[in-house]
């Protein structure tokens, strides 16, 4: 998980919600939302798991759940409206396996580490390079692991995708020129816009 900042909120946005009290009044069409998000905060990855979305197999996600009595106030919230995959990106079927669907109203206000306020929210995990699993860091194992365990962020299918990812940003960093390698990965990593961006991080943290 990262640090996403928030843009200021749009226009557009406060102009659509302008006049309504409930989510469900909301525009059918929420691709502009979306994708307003997806571009200039979450380089099109899921705010929980980082895996590769798109505006298809994707929903806007109420961090703060919308649903039941304790953030109402917090419904046309901008900064508590991410992007979430639905959970099934690296699935042969379509149920939720993860993310924001899975998670549904659960919020434990002491528990929840919330990409959107916590800039260092990467301490919090690490990974097991080997098999891909997410695992909690030293810093706070009781927060993490709720993380984990809320998201379900080791589902069947997220570990072998993590791995998969490193697999292939191994082979394009073998393409390049040995002299040019290191700092090509670095720059490449510092961009923030490729699936498992913390997991391939994590792995070269030894010269990020
Ligand atoms: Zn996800």
């Amino acid at each position: 998980m990262r640090y996403i900042q928030k843009v200021s909120t749009p226009q557009f946005f406060i102009d659509n919600t302008a006049e309504i009290s409930k989510w469900k009044e909301y525009p059918v069409s929420k691709k502009p939302l979306k994708e307003h998000i997806l571009k200039n905060e979450q380089n099109y990855l899921c705010i929980y798991c980082e895996s590769k979305v798109e505006l298809n197999n994707s929903h806007l996600e109420h961090i703060k759940p919308k649903a039941g009595d304790k953030f109402p106030h917090l419904v046309f919230d901008y900064n508590n409206i991410v992007v979430s995959c639905n959970g099934n990106c690296h699935a042969d079927d379509e149920e939720h396996h993860s993310c924001g669907h899975i998670k549904d109203n659960e919020y434990n206000d002491t528990k929840f580490l919330n990409p959107v306020e916590l800039i260092k929210i990467r301490d919090y995990f690490e990974y097991d390079i080997d098999t891909g699993n997410i695992t909690e860091s030293p810093k706070d194992i009781d927060k993490a692991k709720y993380m984990i365990e809320t998201l379900h962020l080791n589902d069947g299918s997220l570990p072998l995708a993590r791995k998969k990812s490193l697999e292939n940003f191994i082979k394009k960093m073998n393409q390049i020129d040995k002299n040019k390698r290191k700092n090509r990965l670095i720059e490449i990593l510092n961009k923030e816009n490729i699936a498992f961006v913390s997991f391939l991080r994590f792995k070269y943290k030894g010269i990020l």
